[in-house]
């Protein structure tokens, strides 16, 4: 049965846990980066950030500065837009796992040219992928298919020092975060 991972942004405190050992597992090098006058960093995903924590930081009627975070990554979309695009381009260069419900960038991604890569990317609804020059090809979370593969979490759920982030079954997730509504 695919898997699922849940986010309770209600108990992120932002440590960035995730998003560090997202790099870390994935072997992704440090990146150069400077205060642009938020917590956020950096900016946005990129090729060498598959995961990034997102700081929303805004006034609430009494003018006091409230902050809101979300752990932001690839859904691993039940019918993903992104993989349909890409096979329209180049038959299977993105696959959905059946398994795990992984959306997978293939090898065969290295033949896109440059406008499949851009429909590809524009298609996410969620504005995950991103090019990486390097490698020559998409890149995204890949819900650490080689640990899921094995039995283990997904590095950023098994980081997480809060219980934000849940994976398991998909009924699972959906029965746990009704729970977790209700409470
Ligand atoms: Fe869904 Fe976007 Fe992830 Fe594709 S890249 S599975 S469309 S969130
Ligand atoms: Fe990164 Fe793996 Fe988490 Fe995806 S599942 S964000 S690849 S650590
Ligand atoms: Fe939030 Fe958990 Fe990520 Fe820390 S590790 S930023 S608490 S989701």
């Amino acid at each position: 049965m695919p898997k699922a991972f849940l986010i309770d942004t209600t108990r992120c405190t932002a440590c960035r846990g995730c998003q560090i050992a997202c790099k870390e597992w994935h072997d992704l090098p440090a990146v150069p980066t400077k205060q642009r006058g938020s917590h956020q960093n950096p900016p946005d995903l990129n090729p060498y950030n598959l995961k990034i924590v997102r700081f929303h930081e805004h006034l609430d009627e009494r003018g006091r500065v409230l902050w809101n975070f979300f752990p932001d990554q690839c859904r691993h979309c039940v019918k993903p837009i992104c993989a349909t695009m890409a096979n329209k381009a180049v038959p299977g260069s993105m696959i959905k796992d059946e398994k795990s419900g992984a959306v997978l960038v293939t090898e065969k991604c290295r033949e896109m040219d440059e406008v499949g890569i851009r429909t590809v990317i524009k298609s996410c609804p969620y504005n995950i992928p991103r090019y990486d020059a390097e490698k020559k090809m998409l890149v995204k979370c890949d819900m650490c298919i080689d640990r899921v593969q094995v039995g283990l979490e997904p590095m950023c759920v098994k980081t997480c020092p809060t219980g934000t982030m849940a994976f398991g079954e998909r009924e699972e997730m959906l029965t746990l975060a009704k729970k977790r509504l209700a409470d």
